[in-house]
């Protein structure tokens, strides 16, 4: 399989190397969206080419780093400004699959780094206001030299198959005949493989074997990643946990329900078990 890395056109760095350039990608964030150019529907991030000679009042704008030799920048902006003309604040939820995609990952790392400068203006243990370092992608205490960096919560999500069938349940939360692969966030001193066998087991009563690495995708909603894993089923009869799941059970590619579309890790874990059985059934 070949991956395509977002480093072939980005680099990271937190200091500018070169001056001031007249053009600039710039990620800016109320207390919770995004500002976006819509253009007849086609979305894309704003520039200081599109700003020219709008001010916006900001704090904190920081470097990210040059995407296709151009500088990027995080800023935030209070709720009270208004986005500009032909620019609109929106859910940075909703932009997935609607930016290109090495976009809205960069969109989902400049939100974090702004989340990082509001969760720790102070330091948690001794209260000194912190700085941002210089070197790297944190705070730092200068007081007692404590160094906070951008959380990051692991989570694993696991495609369970079992013959031609895999399972799929229904979250409380997801709206009705929506259903998915099982995920939970990874506990301390687990493996994400011990996770997948613990999460699959708790949610739905199922003991899989022969877990495998599938990919990942950053999940900044606020602050997960995705650790996706294909496994087998072992033994075990589906019981739901009445907690986070209320329904589950084993689907046919001809009687798959409503699920998530490829532009998430759920949905690409599902489409390549049917490609897996179309394969099989080719062989
Ligand atoms: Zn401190």
């Amino acid at each position: 399989m070949t991956v395509s890395s977002i480093y072939s056109r980005y680099i990271p760095a937190t200091v500018p190397k070169n001056g001031p350039n007249s053009f600039e990608w710039l990620f800016i964030f109320n207390t919770t969206q995004i500002l976006i150019k819509d253009e007849l529907g086609k979305l894309s991030i704003p520039t200081s080419e599109d700003l020219n000679g709008q001010k916006l009042e900001y704090e904190n704008k920081q470097y990210l780093g040059e995407l296709d030799g151009y500088p990027c920048y995080c800023m935030e902006v209070t709720d009270k400004v208004d986005a500009p003309q032909g620019m609109v604040f929106t859910e940075l939820r909703a932009l997935l699959g609607q930016l290109e995609s090495d976009i809205f990952l960069l969109a989902g790392r400049a939100f974090q780094i702004v989340n990082c400068n509001r969760m720790n203006k102070f330091c948690g243990k001794c209260g000194t206001r912190t700085v941002t370092q210089q070197n790297e992608l944190a705070k730092r205490c200068p007081s007692c030299g404590s160094v906070f960096y951008p959380r990051i919560s692991p989570a694993v999500i696991v495609a369970v198959v079992r013959g031609d069938k895999i399972l799929l349940a229904h979250n409380k939360n997801f709206r009705q005949n929506w259903y998915s692969v099982i995920a939970g966030f990874v506990e301390p001193g687990e493996t994400f493989e011990d996770c997948v066998v613990r999460e699959v087991m708790e949610e739905v009563g199922i003991k899989v074997k022969n877990v495998s690495y599938f990919g990942s995708q950053p999940w900044p909603f606020p602050d997960s990643l995705m650790i996706g894993f294909i496994a087998e089923y072992e033994s075990g009869e589906i019981i739901v946990d009445g907690e986070e799941i209320d329904a589950a059970d084993w689907y046919g590619f001809d009687n798959l329900p409503q699920r998530p579309v490829s532009t998430s890790i759920a949905g690409r874990l599902i489409d390549a078990v049917i490609l897996n059985w179309n394969r099989e059934k080719r062989d």
